[in-house]
């Protein structure tokens, strides 16, 4: 029932950004309806998945577009991608999943793009130590290994997903 007038507000909301036509048919998906296992990847499911996929075909470009819309109240921005939306939805829950990989460092961010950022603040040191395994790494070899080494980091995301 809520579901009902949520999904023809949020149609309604995508019609008119997109400047199409009543005609257009609107595939509407909820975020905790969907299969989150598509999103894969080094981006952490956020905990709240209060957001609708919306897939349609372009009124005047015939193509097939799909968007991500933040249904948390007063938001409702739009996401072309999904990582984009994820990162946008830890605003929301204020998760900070993102360790900084530094031995000794303490510093957690909410999107991957800050946790590359505060690298930089380690430059002056010519290699880094892992903080899960120790070893020395370069600074822009340091998050590659961190990530793909030290999935237990990624637990969190299948933590999520369940
Ligand atoms: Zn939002
Ligand atoms: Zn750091
Ligand atoms: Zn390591």
């Amino acid at each position: 029932m809520e579901y009902q007038i949520k999904k023809a507000q949020i149609t309604e909301l995508v019609r008119l950004r997109f400047a199409q036509p009543h005609s257009v048919v609107f595939n509407v998906e909820f975020g905790d309806y969907l299969d989150l296992s598509e999103f894969e990847g080094r981006a952490y499911v956020p905990a709240s998945l209060n957001f609708t996929r919306v897939k349609f075909v372009n009124n005047k470009t015939s193509r097939r577009l799909c968007v991500f819309v933040c249904n948390e109240t007063g938001c409702h921005k739009l996401f072309r991608k999904w990582h984009n939306l994820f990162d946008h939805m830890r605003i929301h829950t204020g998760e900070r999943p993102f360790l900084c990989p530094v031995d000794g460092c303490k510093f957690t961010f909410n999107q991957l793009s800050n946790q590359k950022k505060h690298l930089d603040t380690h430059k002056n040191t010519s290699l880094l130590k892992c903080k899960v395994c120790h070893q020395g790494y370069s600074k822009h070899n340091l998050i590659p290994h961190f990530e793909n080494a030290h999935t237990m980091y990624n637990s969190t995301v299948s933590a999520t997903i369940q």
